[in-house]
């Protein structure tokens, strides 16, 4: 074995210690995705890997779990409070990938929240807070990449966006007023339809399909 090799026992030793550096919300996390990744690894698999393939199909079942989660839920079933001092420290002790990890978490979290409008709710709330205690570790340790952009926002903005266009449209449909592919007002009612003499484009009177 070379030296700073590790045994895949040793990796799981270290996965086990890693969990005492975390307390409350985190450590719960990680426990979490600790028992599904191992429930969904072979005796087999575990027993013939050597440990890089071991430690890379760990790393890969662990970021299909993150992005498929419904954590907005396991949250709620945690009845998560506002960030406590020892979530705030354990950010700060957290590696580089925990780090990533779990904002992803949250942000995935948050974006639940974001589609059925319950961001303003205090598990909304809660959720968000404790994304932007990661956040902004993240971007005290990255202060020049891509951790500028706020997802929440950037989220919360799409789904403005995404509301005005229905409205929009739906209000089109009755009035006819303002053409919903350009917003142009130059309209005209046309039978069971309006064009829009802008972008010559059509769309139908509500009740019309
Ligand atoms: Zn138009």
């Amino acid at each position: 074995m070379n030296r700073g090799e590790i045994t895949r026992d040793q990796l799981d030793t270290e996965i086990e210690r890693a969990l005492g550096h975390y307390v409350g919300i985190f450590a719960k996390l990680k426990d979490h995705i600790m028992r599904k990744v191992n429930g969904q690894i072979s005796m087999l698999a575990r027993e013939k890997l050597n440990v890089n393939a071991y430690a890379q199909l760990r790393a890969k079942k662990e970021n299909e779990l993150i992005l498929s989660e419904n954590w907005r839920t396991f949250l709620e079933g945690l009845e998560i409070e506002f960030p406590t001092e020892e979530d705030k420290k354990a950010v700060q002790e957290m590696s580089d990938s925990e780090l990533m990890d779990n904002t992803q978490i949250l942000i995935e979290a948050s974006k639940i929240t974001i589609n059925d409008e319950e961001e303003s709710t205090t598990l909304g709330e809660r959720i968000h807070a404790l994304y932007l205690l990661c956040h902004n570790e993240l971007e005290k340790r990255f202060p020049s990449e891509w951790v500028k952009s706020d997802g929440f926002l950037d989220y919360l903005e799409n789904r403005e966006k995404r509301n005005r266009k229905a409205r929009l449209l739906e209000e089109t449909r009755v009035t006819g007023k303002i053409c919903p592919h350009c917003e142009s007002t130059n309209t005209i009612k046309c039978g069971n339809a309006f064009r829009c003499k802008t972008c010559g484009r059509y769309w139908r009177k509500k009740g019309y399909v």
